[in-house]
């Protein structure tokens, strides 16, 4: 089965040069690359020959300047060449060359962290676009490359009555980019995060060893990759649980205006399960004078089945004369923010700075962190960017890695922020905010998604994983004790 990789033939970097700036080997004593153009003045001596690939490792300034961005648009590290992978075995060369030298490597799957996390200065960013090819989808599960976005997943497995369990609002983040960090989305109150409805990966690791690996076979680095922030391995390639799909969704708007009540039956409905998909909000008021708050739920079914309304609104405390209700096929529901994006991508908006933060709340402190972080949050201080709010049952997360509240029910709570006017005194204001927030969620025993823009120092991060901390640096000393592979997460200072 087809996906987006573009075929590249076996080549060497000479023979793939592009205009003369691919790659053809490495000056360790000057610490760069030497590309076909720059060998024509003479090679430096101590160069050591790049290797072989099917892919192409390129340094135009294109490549280079993408490779140092992100949807964040606030970090920009320039690595010294992308690697466009042609195969699994570019991956495993440019991992081993790069342990001999000493060069860090992350790959980069659609660019959508915000805060520099994907990015490499003076390494190599591995573009995880060239390796998208869905190969298997059925009843068994779908196996699919890591450059593979979960839209193209999503709509070919719909096509075959199937659907991945848990989907993210925006589906066009890759396979890779989510199942390092977790993937949490409106069906997580039944499946977990996306890491935990994969069962089986192939990861190349920080040593550059190619392996397999599942629940039952190398389960400790099954158990690493998945939510491991790329610190141990690059995934290559994953085995997705599928469900059968409905062919469509009722999605319910239920408004609120106090913040307990609201919380109260987002509890119940986490609880009780009655929806497929449990998401909410909170939103300015419409004089501007506070806040209020929406749950985004959505029932899924099969034509000629229809869910039954009043026994799923049954016993809640929304204002019934704003309720909206909406239908959708599936694939519509599942891919519903693409108009959203469209608009924002013609406003210019999409392309602003995305100073986001996204944190995890224990459910007992959710009504005095939410309410104070809202007590001093404006709109300019959001630019009109989501404020999500939505609970999950922290049970049914089983990833090592992925640092949740100790307590059964935890809420998302997230800051999508948007940096209006695009300036650095608004980006800087920004983050600061996210700081302050994070310390009140940290200090009442929450945690961060880590996939937003905070600084955060190692010691920040060794808080993080509290009592894990000692099996995560195990993990990467024995899968990467170079410490070469994805250090725009800021998590180990370079040895
Ligand atoms: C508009 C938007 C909506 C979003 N909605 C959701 C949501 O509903 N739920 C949710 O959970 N998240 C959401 N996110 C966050 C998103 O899941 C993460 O930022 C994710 O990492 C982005 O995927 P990507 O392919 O763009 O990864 P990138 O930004 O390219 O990379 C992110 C990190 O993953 C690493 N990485 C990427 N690929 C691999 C790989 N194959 N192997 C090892 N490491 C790899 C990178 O090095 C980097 O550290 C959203 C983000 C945006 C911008």
């Amino acid at each position: 089965m087809s996906g987006s990789a573009r075929p590249l033939g076996r080549r060497t970097f000479l023979a793939g040069a592009l205009a003369g700036t691919a790659v053809v080997a490495f000056d360790p004593l000057g610490r760069g690359w030497v590309t076909e153009a720059s060998a024509a003045g003479g090679m430096p001596a101590r160069a050591v020959a790049a290797p072989r690939l099917d892919g192409e490792l390129v340094t135009d300034p294109a490549a280079l300047a993408e490779a140092a961005d992100d949807y964040g648009h606030i970090v920009h590290r320039t690595p010294v060449a992308v690697l466009r992978p042609g195969s699994v075995d570019d991956i495993v060369a440019i991992v081993r060359y790069a342990n001999r030298h000493r060069i860090d490597v992350a790959m980069r799957g659609q660019g959508h962290a915000t805060y520099g996390q994907a990015q490499v200065r003076g390494g190599v960013v591995i573009d995880s676009r060239t390796l998208a090819t869905i190969h298997r989808v059925d009843a068994r599960g779908a196996v699919v490359d890591a450059g593979v976005r979960w839209l193209d997943l999503a709509r070919a497995a719909i096509g075959r009555g199937l659907t991945p369990p848990v989907l993210t609002d925006y589906v066009e983040l890759s396979v890779g980019g989510t199942l390092g960090c977790g993937g949490i989305g409106g069906a997580t109150q039944h499946y977990g995060l996306q890491v935990d409805t994969v069962l089986e990966i192939e990861v190349v690791t920080g040593r550059g060893e190619l392996r397999r690996c599942s629940r039952t076979r190398d389960r400790a680095l099954f158990e690493a990759v998945l939510g491991g922030l790329g610190q141990f391995a690059i995934l290559t390639r994953a085995t997705i649980r599928l469900v059968p799909a409905p062919t469509r969704a009722r999605a319910y708007t239920l408004w609120y205006s106090d913040l307990e009540t609201y919380l109260a039956d987002q509890r119940r409905l986490l609880a009780d399960g009655r929806f497929s998909s449990l998401e909410g909000q909170v939103a300015r008021t419409g004089d501007d004078s506070g806040w209020e708050f929406f749950v985004d739920a959505a029932a899924y079914y099969t034509a000629p089945g229809a869910p039954d309304d009043a026994a799923l609104l049954a016993g809640l405390h929304f204002d019934p004369a704003r309720t909206v209700v909406a239908e959708y096929d599936f694939v519509d529901w599942v891919n519903r923010l693409a108009s959203t994006v469209e608009f924002l991508k013609q406003i210019g908006v999409w392309y602003f700075p995305h100073p986001w933060t996204d944190l995890f709340l224990p459910s007992s402190r959710t009504a005095d962190v939410v309410s104070t972080v809202l007590a001093d949050l404006t709109l300019a201080d959001t630019g009109q960017g989501p404020v999500l709010l939505y609970p999950f049952d922290t049970s049914k997360l089983r990833r090592p890695f992925v640092e949740v509240p100790r307590e059964r029910v935890a809420f998302l709570f997230s800051l999508l922020r948007t940096a209006v006017p695009p300036e650095p005194a608004v980006v800087d204001r920004m983050v600061a905010g996210n700081r302050t927030a994070y310390e009140l969620a940290r200090d009442a025993g929450g945690t961060r998604y880590p996939i937003g823009s905070l600084h955060f120092s190692s010691r920040d991060w060794r808080d993080h994983y509290g009592r894990d901390w000692p099996a995560f640096a195990a993990a990467k000393a024995a899968y990467d004790p170079r410490r070469i592979l994805t250090p725009g997460q800021g998590i180990f200072e370079t040895p």
